[in-house]
């Protein structure tokens, strides 16, 4: 995608106001004046920064402000050691409300409805930002919070709500509740605005047809405003970002190149806008790939597109030059009807070069297996171009394993 002027503008921005004010970027800048950033190519010299910076910069080191401006902060749940402290000023309190609001608009939800919103409220930005959003759109809100599932479902009936905000764990027990209580008929629900992480087909059209919603992924983390820079439409062609706010790149995890539209990889954020804490080059983990732009969305919208996420930089292995992801095997096996969503990978070296074994649950019969295998190499090939040992097992051979990234094994270092 080409870096648009006002985009390099508001860049170098961005870096006079990170560098006058010390702290976090003012070493990693050292050296880079706002005025070298010119050209794309200028810009994609810069380094990238990561969440171990950010946690270095506790308490309050990201703040480019001073501190009579920062209106509240928020923080990462951080699963080990030190949390990330995001400092707002009012300025970004209210531009996310307005990235939020755009979201629920191309989610199509209008100021007429209710909206029922269940993520946490507090620290973190889930519940909160779902808030917001929907307070700048001027829909009633019932903020639920999460647990507490007699009462969810009794204000969901009695506040008719007509849109739920979930993740997609809770949305499914809820989903699951409505059907075992058998009120389905007294449930108002139109749409489900759920957190975009990696959930199968599977679980999403369960969702769907339980409570009888659109279902719509809505993205964000903490430290880019939190949920709503980035939502589905109608189409559900990718997601479309708001690119007047933020910059987004696509790199290979392992190398850090910057990959062409379309291929996937890690996703890259610069905030164009932001004063309390501003990021440049900020590497997410998470793995999607830009929507090319060459066919626009057929709602009209000009905002650009990513896909939905497909998984962690963690879980990802290279095999053969060719970057794999869980979610790819996942959708691989998802399109031949015998093979079932068990499988495991090996990866070591055969004569020194990579080797992957597939194993796939499938109930098939023992004399068609030869035939399952063929497939399975072949959609491998076709799909991700990577030649694989394919191994047929029956069901109930491989053991089970609550995280998709335990089942890739890689023996070859
Ligand atoms: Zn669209």
């Amino acid at each position: 995608m080409k870096m648009k002027e006002e985009t390099l503008r508001d860049i170098r921005r961005q870096i006079k106001r990170v560098k006058a004010a010390g702290g976090f970027y003012y070493e990693k800048l050292i050296g880079i004046e706002p005025d070298d950033i010119k050209t794309r190519e200028d810009f994609e010299k810069l380094p990238f920064s990561e969440k171990a910076d950010l946690r270095d910069a506790y308490p309050l080191g990201l703040s480019a402000v001073p501190e009579d401006e920062i209106v509240r902060i928020h923080s990462s749940s951080g699963t080990t050691g030190t949390p990330v402290i995001v400092p707002y000023t009012k300025k970004d309190v209210e531009d996310w409300a307005e990235l939020f609001k755009r979201c629920y608009e191309i989610a199509g939800v209008t100021p007429r409805d209710r909206i029922h919103i269940t993520p946490g409220y507090g620290l973190w930005t889930a519940g909160i930002g779902f808030q917001l959003g929907a307070e700048k759109l001027g829909a009633m809100t019932i903020p639920m919070g999460p647990g507490n599932t007699d009462k969810q479902l009794r204000f969901m009936q009695d506040m008719k709500s007509t849109v739920l905000c979930a993740t997609s764990s809770y949305a499914l027990l809820l989903a699951e509740e409505i059907e075992k209580r058998g009120i389905k008929d007294k449930i108002y629900l139109k749409k489900g605005i759920i957190g975009s992480e990696r959930w199968g087909e599977k679980m999403r059209s369960r969702i769907a047809d339980e409570l009888g919603v659109e279902l719509y992924d809505i993205y964000g983390l903490t430290e880019v405003y939190g949920p709503g820079i980035a939502i589905n439409c109608e189409y559900n062609t990718g997601m479309h970002y708001f690119d007047d706010y933020l910059y987004f790149e696509i790199v290979d995890p392992k190398t850090g190149k910057v990959l062409p539209d379309g291929e996937l990889g890690e996703l890259v954020i610069t905030t164009l806008k932001k004063e309390g804490a501003p990021l440049i080059r900020y590497r997410t983990h998470d793995l999607t790939r830009i929507v090319p732009d060459d066919v626009l969305c057929p709602c009209g919208r000009k905002y650009p597109r990513i896909d939905v996420i497909l998984g962690r930089t963690d879980d990802m292995v290279k095999v053969k030059g060719v970057n794999i992801f869980p979610g790819q095997i996942d959708e691989i096996l998802k399109a031949i009807p015998s093979a079932s969503s068990e499988y495991q990978v090996f990866i070591d070296h055969e004569n020194g070069r990579d080797r992957m074994t597939v194993f796939v649950e499938t109930d098939i019969d023992e004399d068609k297996k030869k035939d399952f295998e063929r497939e399975l190499k072949e959609e491998f090939k076709s799909k991700i171009n990577v030649g694989i040992v394919p191994k047929a097992v029956a069901i109930g051979d491989l053991p089970r394993s609550e995280k998709k990234s335990t089942r890739i094994f890689d023996y070859r270092y």
